[in-house]
């Protein structure tokens, strides 16, 4: 059993196989650190310190798995094999495969030499997530300008959660009235699933935030400090520019590029790039000893651990299944959630299925409305859930 990527899926799925007493499997990760993404917002925001959202591969890959400290570049779905860049051809009898998203940073002109200066930054890079701090700290007013790209993203709610964080900053410092708050969306809403969307409506009204939908960053120009989108109006392309004194930027993000060259992947539409997994067994569609989770997937879900948490017991159930030659009868129905963080302190808790619907987990509280508590979930709970139960495989 060989599982691309030991991020959350593959960790996740890796502890449950060994809960189960399945043997003979290998964990293919070239990271000897292991991360804790959702906190890099409030890194970001200056609410949690970076050190605390890493933690060594070794101590999670679980006992009596084989940790393969290398890269995936080929995957040979018909002769069951996976060559990594060390040049090791790697068999298998069953694959899981679970590399996550690309981020694909090049995609913006003139980005990563922006990236250099003191006024850009992003919350989706290890690196990066305290130097957004840093940037907001010295912001004296202006405008301050976030982006979410026009593709698929890693927690859709994480480009904005960082603009509400600052948007509160700049009210508890006195520097509102002496700012303009940008949102430049490529996406043509706030947020895909309603009521939460209403809610987030509500929030960008407050803090008076200026939104452009349907605004996708194809540049950046760091000298003249100019943001440019790619507009699609009325059927005409057109360029849009917007000038920024803080600029904080999701980068267009897409399937691993080793993923979307093999067989495993659509090759044309609409999902073209992201490996096949059935909606609700996660199995391949055309090798069932192929199953795939979490960001890589075409699952038609929001891209988040929360989502991966959800995926895996199912995952491992119709696995175990398939090796023991039963169908795979476990159904996953597309729960995810989104902890949307909406000021310092405050926040809501976005949890749906596939069909858009509320699916709410916490009883007896109110999820739709923000809240102190949950804030404190995000801040302590949910990390201590990450790493001493779903990635142990308990919870
Ligand atoms: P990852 O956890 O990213 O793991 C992929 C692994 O594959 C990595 O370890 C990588 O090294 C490895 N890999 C990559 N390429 C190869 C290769 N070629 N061969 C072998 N291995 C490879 N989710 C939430 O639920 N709630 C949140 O509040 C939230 N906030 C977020 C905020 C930010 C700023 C970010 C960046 C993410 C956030 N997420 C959140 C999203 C969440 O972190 C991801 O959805 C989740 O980690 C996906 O799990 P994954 O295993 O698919 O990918």
């Amino acid at each position: 059993m060989l599982i691309i990527g030991g991020g959350t899926a593959g960790l996740t799925v890796a502890a449950r196989l060994r809960r189960k007493g399945v043997r003979g499997v290998a964990i293919l990760e070239p990271s000897a650190h292991h991360y804790y993404q959702p906190l890099w917002t409030l890194v970001g925001a200056g609410a949690a310190d970076i050190a605390s959202s890493v933690r060594p591969q070794a101590d999670y890959i679980p006992e009596g798995t084989r940790w393969i400290q290398d890269r995936a570049e080929e995957v040979d779905p018909v002769r069951q094999q996976v060559l990594t860049r060390g040049g090791v051809r790697l068999a298998y009898d069953f694959l899981v495969v679970a590399p996550g998203i690309q981020l694909d940073w090049d995609r913006v002109r003139g980005l990563r030499e922006a990236l250099q200066t003191p006024f850009v930054s992003s919350n989706y890079d290890f690196q990066l997530a305290p130097k957004t701090w840093e940037m907001v700290r010295a912001f004296q007013g202006g405008t301050a300008l976030f982006t979410h790209p026009a593709t698929p993203v890693k927690c859709a709610g994480a480009p904005q959660k960082i603009m509400y964080l600052v948007a509160d900053h700049l009210r508890r410092n006195g520097l509102a009235g002496k700012s303009r708050v940008v949102f430049g969306s490529g996406a043509r809403t706030l947020f895909a699933v309603q009521p939460f969307a209403r809610v987030l409506e509500g929030v960008v009204d407050r803090y008076g935030i200026e939104t452009h939908f349907g605004h996708d960053l194809v540049e950046v120009r760091a000298g003249t400090r100019e943001a440019v989108f790619a507009v699609t109006r009325d059927g005409r392309r057109e360029r849009v520019t917007l000038g920024y004194d803080l600029l904080h930027v999701t980068p267009p993000q897409s399937a691993p590029d080793f993923i979307k060259r093999s067989a495993l992947a659509h090759a044309d539409g609409p999902n073209a790039g992201w490996v096949k997994a059935h909606k609700h067994t996660l199995q391949h569609p055309d090798h069932p000893n192929v199953f795939a989770i979490g960001d890589a997937s075409d699952l038609p879900t929001s891209r988040t651990g929360a989502a991966v948490r959800a995926e895996a017991p199912v995952l491992v159930e119709n696995l175990v299944a398939v090796m023991e030659g039963r169908e795979p009868t476990g159904r996953y129905d597309g729960y995810a959630s989104c902890p949307l963080v909406t000021g310092y302190g405050r926040m809501l808790l976005a949890e749906f299925d596939y069909e858009g619907r509320p699916a709410p987990s916490l009883p007896f509280i109110n999820t739709l409305v923000e809240r102190r508590d949950l804030w404190l979930l995000k801040k302590y709970g949910l990390p201590r859930l990450y790493w001493d139960w779903m990635l142990r495989g308990r919870a």
